[in-house]
């Protein structure tokens, strides 16, 4: 394609992006398709001449967009919003075009400079503690752009091992991997499933800790099992903390966790805002980050809340040169002679980053932190509309704390109709959300994501919502219409009755799914596997390493000894020191002191 072919279909695809938002109502928010429907229509192999890209484009519209689920449509409720934004989009164009890979401060000086600016203006506009920006006075820390929630946590996890080994490991020359079966993480039944991944993938341990009927995790609880496993010679080295769950929208409380984490030196505390931390742009939400000063990490997708097109998460360390201790190798040729230009590659996975801060800098600059701030209030007043709404029609519930823009609602019924009205929900293609388990309940998640949602979208929705609602009421009403209703928050089986829709005469129709009824997309991980097994050290999620006690003790022992050998004793009291019986030494974490953290 030639400069002038550029020049015409870029204008013309931008004109579609237009057309596309404008009309975006006209279509369904979801497809009813089957998988494979694609294979269908086109062709097995890649072509050998060039192709037209009129033709192109008209294949994009015929058979790619048909297969769309349209995230930025204002009927879509499911998950949590994409966050995307014109300005966003532009810059993203702008850093494609612009291709440039910033590994290295030499590789684009520029990436690697907005990267840490945008860093700290954002870090600043949510009120994170000085210590997590790198250019306040006195400060280590600092942030940097991955591309997920699930990357920074990762990345978080696997910096924490390396600390906590070091540390075990002294001046020994034992093998790192030696430690692994010692060391546990631990996180909340509602916490994100990337964090178990993240065990699975660093082979370590994860110890489920139960949550509250609020969906925060249970500090109490955290501490004990902290407790008893380092009775039991573990070495408690992660802890994540959730601001904004993704089942509940829930915030654990990060100053209690905190005060716990404080006690055990080998804990490094991460706190992931994937959604939610976002809204600490809004001065009246930090009642939620309060205790973030005890954080050693924390992360924010500005492409769920913060009008970013994916791919955009930032992750802020206290001590980056921790974080680049665990990730940082140096060929040769990646070196260069700018020592004091930020290397971006030593602050995550990949070597080839994208020049993300781009477009998080066009949104800063096109938004200002006001327009972001309104951006958000509007998402929680329409949420607590929503709310509202749901709470005086006294066939449906509402099931969690409503504080942003997620609200997880369901019919007084037992499990089934509720799994059928999503499903109607879903089907109907004009409005999409997604199933989760909250608090033990299956539960519809109403999200609010549209950029522009106005109170209209709301009432249009739950106005859809109730018809499909009685139906399904009716229904299930004429399935089992002896056995009395159930009042708000008791236990019923899905085989439960309803109680009666008055006015309307039933449909004799059996409550049946059709093949043709879309059920849950994405229904969220179950975590009753982990309560079930919540006395077991493997807790089902990390059968990786079966620690056997004897070999677990051999190595604790050697590494003890080789200590006693090297006068030199390396450690720096990040962590307590091992004893000979290969449990660590702790202050009584009972008697949890009320230290305020620093910074
Ligand atoms: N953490 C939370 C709280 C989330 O809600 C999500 C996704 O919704 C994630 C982590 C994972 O995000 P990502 O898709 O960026 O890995």
């Amino acid at each position: 394609m030639n400069v002038e072919e550029f020049r015409k279909y870029g204008k013309e695809v931008i004109d579609y992006i237009c057309q596309y938002g404008t009309n975006i109502e006209e279509r369904d928010v979801a497809p009813t398709l089957d998988p494979g429907y694609l294979k269908k229509l086109l062709p097995a192999d890649a072509p050998q001449s060039p192709e037209s890209f009129k033709d192109v484009l008209e294949d994009f519209e015929q058979k790619i967009m048909p297969g769309v689920v349209h995230w930025n449509h204002p009927k879509f409720f499911a998950y949590f919003p994409s966050g995307n934004s014109f300005p966003s989009v532009l810059g993203d164009m702008l850093s494609s075009a612009i291709g440039s890979i910033g590994f290295s401060w030499a590789s684009c000086p520029a990436a690697a400079e907005l990267e840490t600016i945008v860093m700290n203006w954002y870090a600043k506009a949510l009120g994170l503690p000085k210590a997590f920006v790198s250019d306040a006075p006195g400060s280590t820390g600092g942030g940097a752009l991955q591309g997920s929630a699930s990357e920074c946590v990762l990345v978080s996890l696997i910096t924490a091992r390396a600390r906590a080994i070091s540390e075990l490991k002294g001046q020994t020359s034992v093998h790192d991997s030696v430690f692994l079966p010692s060391l546990i993480a631990y996180a909340s039944r509602e916490a994100h499933s990337s964090v178990e991944k993240a065990t699975k993938m660093a082979l370590v341990k994860l110890r489920i800790i139960d949550a509250d009927e609020h969906g925060r995790m249970r500090v109490d609880l955290l501490r004990q099992a902290i407790q008893n496993d380092v009775n039991a010679g573990l070495t408690p080295f992660f802890v994540v903390a959730t601001v904004g769950t993704t089942g509940g929208c829930a915030f654990d409380d990060i100053t209690e966790i905190g005060k716990v984490c404080r006690q055990v030196s080998s804990i490094w505390l991460h706190v992931d805002g994937a959604y939610a931390g976002n809204s600490f742009i809004l001065p009246e939400m930090r009642v939620f980050s309060a205790g973030l000063e005890y954080a050693d990490s924390f992360n924010t997708n500005p492409n769920k809340l913060l009008l970013t097109n994916f791919d955009a998460s930032a992750l802020w360390v206290r001590d980056v040169m921790t974080l680049k201790s665990a990730l940082n190798v140096n060929p040769l040729y990646l070196r260069h002679e700018h020592l004091n230009g930020v290397d971006y590659r030593h602050y995550g996975i990949p070597l080839s980053r994208r020049f993300r801060a781009l477009k998080l800098w066009f949104v800063f600059r096109t938004y200002g932190i006001k327009g972001l701030q309104e951006y958000i209030r509007n998402h929680m007043a329409l949420a607590k509309k929503f709310e509202m709404l749901v709470r005086k029609d006294e066939r449906f519930e509402v099931r969690n704390d409503v504080h942003l823009g997620l609200v997880c609602f369901r019919m007084r019924t037992g499990d089934e109709p509720n799994h059928m009205l999503l499903a109607q929900i879903n089907h109907s293609g004009k409005m999409h959300m997604t199933p989760a388990k909250f608090n033990g309940r299956y539960v519809i998640r109403f999200c609010v994501t549209y950029e522009h949602a106005t109170e209209k979208d709301i009432l249009d929705a739950w106005t859809q919502i109730k018809c499909l609602a009685e139906e399904i009421l009716r229904d299930h009403q004429l399935e089992s219409s002896s056995v009395p209703t159930t009042p708000e928050g008791s236990e019923r089986t899905s085989s439960e009755p309803m109680a009666p829709v008055s006015g309307k005469p039933p449909i004799k129709k059996k409550l049946t799914r059709t093949k043709s009824l879309r059920f849950s997309f994405t229904r969220s991980i179950s975590r009753e596997q982990y309560q079930s097994q919540s006395e077991h050290l493997m807790d089902g999620c990390t059968p990786i390493l079966v620690v056997d006690p004897k070999t677990l003790q051999e190595n604790f022992q050697k590494a003890a000894d080789d200590n006693d050998r090297n006068t030199n004793n390396g450690s720096n009291g990040a962590i307590n020191s091992t004893n000979k019986n290969g449990s660590t030494k702790l202050k009584n974490i009972s008697d949890v002191d009320t230290d305020e953290g620093s910074n």
